[in-house]
């Protein structure tokens, strides 16, 4: 299978990138990635990453999609995540929502053990490998890796692990797919800015789709479809996810806007991602049943 090492890595999301590989629609590749501190911490007296703060977030990639073109959607299926025997987590002056509190930095490795976080030794705490940066190239600007938008990038969303579908924007020939930052665990809303950060092996399937109209991003995942909106606040962020999910059911489901309100408003539930990247992301779930009850199936 096709491998792309993690020293192929970028720290923008850009349109300018050269391609790490080349692939096509239907193949599985393997992303193998660092941590987001590069693989640069590695012991608990660190207090950062040993060539400072420049090489955050590296996104493996970009995968150059062969035939596919801007206006296309790429589907990302997650087909395994595997993590490092170790991750770890890092606190400081700053760090994200709580950084007025946690003003004293600490470094903490966690070791990944059958499946558990080993947090101390009171608390083996199950793991949920999900991917935090997957994004394809912008239009025509560069994006750093550590903010999410429409073209993906760091969503921080707990719901992108093994098993589901990231939908994202062809805006460029190839699409130009990248991602890293994997947390074996993370809670919504990252509120101090890391998860369990962990190198892994993320092994994906990509298919180019064409003709089809969906807001983007979207995750499939699980019994549930979702959009998400990043922005400058989470409350725009809670509205535009929202308003993506509505216009998605309104044409999916062939309802007026009134009733899709009324539907979305009862059965959509709406989550946040992450309160610490430099835009805001929240998500809309709804439930894939309601979709089949119409007969309506994404792709
Ligand atoms: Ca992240
Ligand atoms: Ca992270």
């Amino acid at each position: 299978m096709l491998t792309i090492r993690r020293e192929q890595s970028v720290f923008k999301m850009s349109p300018w990138n050269s391609p790490a590989a080349h692939a096509s629609t239907g193949d599985a590749i393997v992303f193998e990635t660092f941590d987001c501190y590069s693989n640069e911490i590695t012991r608990e007296d660190q207090i950062q990453p040993s060539s400072g703060w420049d090489r955050i977030n590296p996104a493996t990639g970009p995968l150059y999609v062969d035939g596919a073109t801007p206006g296309d959607i790429l589907r990302v299926e997650i087909l395994d995540i595997n993590l490092d025997s170790q991750g770890l987590m890092r606190v400081g002056p700053g760090s994200g929502a709580l950084g007025h509190v946690l003003t004293e930095p600490k470094t903490k490795i966690i070791p990944i053990v059958d499946g558990k976080a080993r947090f101390n030794d009171r608390l083996a705490l199950e793991i949920n490998p999900m991917i935090g940066v997957i994004g394809t190239a912008p239009e025509d600007e560069e994006i750093p890796t550590g903010t999410p938008g429409a073209h993906g990038g760091n969503m921080d969303c707990k719901r992108i692990g093994k098993g589901s579908a990231v939908f994202l924007p062809v805006n460029v020939p190839g699409a130009l797919l990248a991602m890293g930052d994997v947390h074996a665990l993370m809670g919504d809303g990252e509120v101090i800015v890391c998860g369990i950060e962990i190198a892994a092996q993320i092994t994906v399937k990509v298919d180019v789709l064409k003709g089809l109209a969906l807001p983007l991003p979207m995750v499939v995942a699980g019994s549930h479809v979702m959009t998400i909106a990043s922005e400058v606040t989470l409350d725009q962020a809670a509205v535009t996810a929202s308003e993506m999910m509505l216009q998605f059911i309104q044409q999916a489901l062939n309802m007026d806007l009134q009733e899709a309100g009324m539907l979305l408003s009862i059965m959509g539930n709406l989550h946040i991602c992450q309160i610490v990247d430099p835009l805001m992301t929240a998500r809309m779930e709804f439930p894939l049943w309601i979709l089949e009850a119409y007969g309506y199936r994404i792709n």
